[in-house]
């Protein structure tokens, strides 16, 4: 059985980050498992029609590794690009088994160790482990009535066939949240036909997009400009904190009645303006960002559904509405999203005193600042429960988490012991802070449900504040909440 200090469990940006903070810390005792047989996560993952990113590529990307982006928004081509530099950059391919699928952790109270079991039964054991599998990892596809009747063929954004040529087809979307805004106008020219399946509509604000012009890339080659152009993007960012935690006004002022202005500027039918227009407050469901959507929903070949004519049951054929439509499909896409609550920790974890974390996080997934949790030793949880960031860059939080983890690491190292496990009163204390200040944000008052929120109604995603006070957090570690052995 092989043996590591650290074991990271997925190769996306988290897995990446663990593993060059993990090097410039002289650790090199460790190993990334990615359960694909490519390394990269998200955006290598995620390859449909018009998949790119929503926040600022200047601030969606590592802070330690620049690049000469080359528009503002990056495309997933070139995200997946930025990814293989990184991992080429720092030799991450050396450190990473793929085809590699955890299946179970298991805590060795004696030997002070985790032992780690995949899918094909190969174990190992490690000191710590860094759990980067990613909440936006593992896709969902309802249950819907009759789909394994169809014989066209469907699959989900995120396992998108590209051997399938959907030119000239009869297609349909199921679902029209960030993934559908982004296929939808990229594939409606090439089919015959595209009916939009949409069961709540979302918020959306045009994208200030743009190609950087030669002279732009010129001076962003130049290190300092560049960051001071991240910096300048953070904080622009930063300010919508304010919206959709402490003003209401504020967040009508700035973005609601700039998106009902864009529902009117778009629709000249009054009819399709409503059932464009969400009934919640905006900000309460990830905003989307498209300046071709509403353009496309308009289009003659595309037909949109709301959730009066959705669907009632799949045929052979293709789809029966709730308002009696029969439609025929070559093929079906499943824009409906991913697992978020279950897949932040995609394994059975099994801690001290035999506790399972499912039963820990039965009522609702919590961890102390989203990382670490009792009875869990030496395991560290990237993008764990409340570390998501609605206004910001993914990445910047993921960073922040690194602060935690390596001082801990560091931590047990320097005081000679071998555990290091965060106090049940601290992660209580942390835990009810959360969700104490989550009361006055707009995800918890907004008036909807959203993947944000746990089937018990709690909001586990959102860190409910600013970004740089979750980083302050994370930078100032405190020993006392802590246990070492
Ligand atoms: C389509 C899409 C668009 C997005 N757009 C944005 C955006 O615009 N802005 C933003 O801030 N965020 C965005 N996100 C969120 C994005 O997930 C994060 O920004 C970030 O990429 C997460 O990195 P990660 O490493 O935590 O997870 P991932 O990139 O998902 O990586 C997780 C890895 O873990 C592996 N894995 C999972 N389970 C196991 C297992 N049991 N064993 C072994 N390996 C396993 C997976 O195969 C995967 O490679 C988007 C997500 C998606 C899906």
């Amino acid at each position: 059985m092989k043996k590591y200090k650290v074991i990271i469990i997925g190769s996306g940006f988290g897995g990446q980050s663990a593993a060059v903070n993990l090097q410039k810390n002289g650790i090199d005792d460790f190993i990334i498992l990615e359960r694909r047989n490519f390394m990269g996560g998200t955006w290598c993952q995620n390859t449909y029609p018009g998949a790119a990113v929503d926040v600022q590529s200047l601030l969606y990307s590592l802070s330690f590794e620049s690049y000469p982006w080359t528009r503002m928004f990056a495309t997933q081509k070139e995200l997946s690009n930025y990814t293989n530099h990184v991992i080429q950059k720092y030799k991450l391919e050396e450190k990473t088994v793929l085809n590699a699928t955890v299946t179970q952790a298991t805590w060795q109270a004696t030997e002070k160790r985790w032992l780690i079991t995949l899918e094909n039964s190969n174990t190992y054991t490690t000191q710590f482990i860094i759990n980067a599998t990613g909440p936006l990892s593992t896709p969902t596809i309802p249950q819907f009535e009759g789909l394994e009747n169809f014989q066209g063929t469907s699959f989900h954004t995120n396992q998108w066939n590209h051997d399938y040529q959907y030119t000239g087809k009869r297609v349909a979307i199921v679902g029209s949240g960030a993934s559908a805004i982004q296929v939808i106008p990229a594939i409606a020219d090439q089919v015959d036909s595209l009916h939009v399946f949409q069961r709540t509509p979302h918020w959306v604000l045009p994208k200030p997009d743009l190609k950087f012009p030669k002279f732009v890339r010129s001076l962003l080659s130049f290190k300092p400009i560049y960051k001071l152009a991240r910096y300048a993007t953070y904080w622009a960012l930063e300010s919508r904190v304010i919206a959709f935690k402490y003003s209401k006004f504020a967040r009508d002022l700035f973005a609601e009645n700039k998106a009902r202005r864009f529902i009117k500027k778009s629709f000249p039918d009054p009819e399709f303006r409503k059932k464009v227009t969400p009934n919640f407050s905006i900000g309460c469901k990830r905003i989307l960002l498209s300046n071709k959507l509403y353009p496309t929903y308009q289009k003659e070949n595309v037909a949109f559904h709301t959730k009066e004519q959705a669907i009632q049951k799949i045929t052979a054929k293709g789809i029966e509405t709730k308002d009696g439509q029969s439609i025929d499909l070559d093929l079906i896409v499943f824009a409906t999203g991913f697992d978020a609550e279950t897949s932040i920790v995609s394994y059975r974890v099994i801690g001290n005193k035999n506790k399972n974390l499912r039963d820990f996080w039965r009522e609702f997934p919590r961890a102390y600042l989203g990382t670490a949790i009792p009875d869990f030793p030496n395991l560290f949880i990237v993008t764990g429960p409340n570390t998501g960031i609605g206004h910001t860059s993914a990445l910047f939080v993921i960073e922040a988490q690194m602060n935690y983890i390596m001082t801990a690491i560091q931590q047990v190292d320097q005081q000679k012991s071998q555990t290091i496990e965060v106090k049940v009163e601290a992660e209580n204390t942390y835990t009810t802070m959360i969700h104490s200040e989550m009361e006055k944000t707009v995800w918890k008052t907004g008036g909807c449900n959203s993947w944000y929120q746990s089937k018990s109604g709690r909001v586990i995603a959102m860190f409910p504040g600013f970004s740089f006070t979750y980083y302050r957090l994370t930078k100032n570690f405190k020993e006392k909440d802590h246990v070492f052995e």
